[in-house]
């Protein structure tokens, strides 16, 4: 893919390094001591409440089990206060991400203003531009503090998307989810989130479900979108045969299922299972249309 046909946005922030990551750094590291006293799928269980403290919200939970399962060093989050700027040693990530975004929103103006969403009863407004924040170590957002370690997330509270821009390394180095679109499906899947939330999908329900199949039906469509994202924009970015493959690749990466390598059930994930997340993205990717990514409208069992 190619970056330079789109400018990069003006909804970025650089926030830093530090940004009050103490409380979030010290609970990443007791809560990595926990994963060694009760395993994996004790420490899911513990993670899905603990996300909802944090962030009200069933989507810092993936990123969360990221961050205990394969995040950085625990810890030893940078305590400094906001002095130096994340993109002064990340400048070529923050510029692509800034692209990436610039992508997104021409995409979803557009589908917004066609009416081209699924119709969760709330009438679809005029989309809005969240804003992406780059931080290190840690970062305060409207949905509490955050820290590296939970990767990516966006928060519903405020609107916004927050990236560590060493989650690429991590990716590619931890996740074996390397290459540029694969990096790119990552700020496109956040941003689904914030599309979520203001179609109203961010608080749909299905009778006699539970909060961790509500939360996969949220996953699954987050990663519809963006592969409807990748199809909208995909002759401006020159999106190959071979940068599809990166991000069905990340996808299937970030399985639960391939995540936690068959230490937890079906009933824990939340996020579907790697053949599940490369579906619904190559669903996106193929239809180029919102509407085939109403998750909440498919039975559970043919997801
Ligand atoms: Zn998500």
């Amino acid at each position: 893919m190619r970056t330079d046909g789109r400018d990069p946005s003006g909804n970025v922030r650089d926030r830093g390094s530090g940004g009050g990551a103490v409380g979030a750094g010290l609970g990443a590291g007791a809560l990595f001591a926990i994963v060694r006293r009760i395993g994996v799928r004790g420490t899911l269980i513990a993670v899905v409440a603990l996300a909802g403290i944090y962030f009200f919200n069933p989507f810092g939970i993936r990123d969360t089990v990221f961050g205990l399962l394969f995040g950085g060093t625990p810890g030893q989050t940078q305590q400094t206060q906001g002095e130096g700027q994340t993109c002064d040693t990340q400048g070529p990530a923050c510029d692509f991400s800034a692209r990436v975004l610039r992508s997104t929103e021409i995409v979803w103006r557009e589908q917004f203003q066609q009416g081209r969403l699924p119709n969760y009863g709330s009438r679809a407004q005029a989309y809005e531009d969240p804003v992406l924040n780059f931080f290190s170590g840690g970062v305060a957002s409207g949905c509490g503090q955050a820290s590296s370690d939970m990767g990516p997330f966006y928060c519903p509270a405020d609107k916004q998307l927050y990236i560590d821009p060493s989650f690429y390394q991590v990716m590619e180095q931890r996740l074996n989810a390397g290459g540029d679109f694969a990096q790119a499906y990552v700020i496109a899947h956040e941003v689904g989130h914030h599309v979520q939330n203001l179609i109203g999908a961010t608080n749909k329900t299905l009778p006699g479900e539970d909060r961790n199949r509500t939360s996969v039906r949220i996953e699954l469509q987050a990663d519809c979108f963006a592969g409807v994202w990748g199809h909208q924009d995909r002759a401006a970015l020159e999106v190959t045969d071979a940068d599809l493959r990166e991000a069905v690749n990340a996808a299937h990466q970030i399985g639960d299922d391939t995540l936690t390598q068959g230490r937890a059930d079906e009933s824990q994930f939340t996020h579907g299972t790697s053949a599940q997340r490369m579906r619904w993205f190559r669903q996106g990717f193929d239809s180029g249309d919102p509407r085939q990514c109403d998750t909440f409208a498919v039975p559970a069992g043919q997801l």
